[in-house]
């Protein structure tokens, strides 16, 4: 199969020549997000400080103090549960019981996706929380255990329905 694994490369080379561009970007333009200046604001913000974990408030303050367009509470809200859902945010609840939000540390990003073995495109599996929750508890439990170097990849492989229909697969 050589067409496939060199259109393979040749995706790969894209994908990394746009995360050189811009990583946070790239991030956002890979799970399917919109990449609106707030969006930029909060994953940069989060990003910058990979082991930091904010409340809402320290989160809102943090943005306001680092970009000239302050954000309001309901935008960062939504901003914040879309992050969330896509995996890019890693959201835990404290000892007092506050919600507090970091970037997800690379070795839980378990993101669940979709590979299409025709076009190769990847999308993220829309309404796999489910199965994301459940695969990052799994690496939870064995952090706990002292696993190191956790990493884990949550795909389907298939063909997507563009392609089906396009090859008559449908
Ligand atoms: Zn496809």
């Amino acid at each position: 199969m050589l067409s496939s694994s060199s259109s393979a490369d040749k995706r790969a080379l894209a994908k990394a020549a746009r995360a050189v561009a811009d990583p946070i970007d790239a991030l956002l333009a890979a799970h399917g997000l919109r990449r609106t200046s707030a969006a930029r604001a909060v994953l940069g913000c989060l990003l910058a400080t990979p082991d930091t974990s904010y409340t809402h408030a320290q989160l809102q303050n943090a943005i306001s103090s680092a970009t000239d367009a302050p954000l309001d509470r309901v935008t960062l809200y939504r901003l914040i549960d879309r992050l969330t859902q896509v995996g890019l945010l890693l959201c835990r609840v404290d000892a007092s019981r506050v919600r507090r939000y970091q970037a997800m540390p690379t070795s839980v990003r378990t993101m669940p996706h979709f590979e299409c073995q025709s076009c190769h495109r990847d999308s993220p599996l829309a309404g796999a929380s489910d199965l994301e929750r459940a695969a990052q508890s799994a690496v939870e439990a064995l952090q706990a255990l002292g696993y190191k170097g956790l990493s884990m990849d949550v795909a389907l492989r298939g063909v997507c329905a563009d392609c089906a229909s396009t090859q008559g697969l449908a």
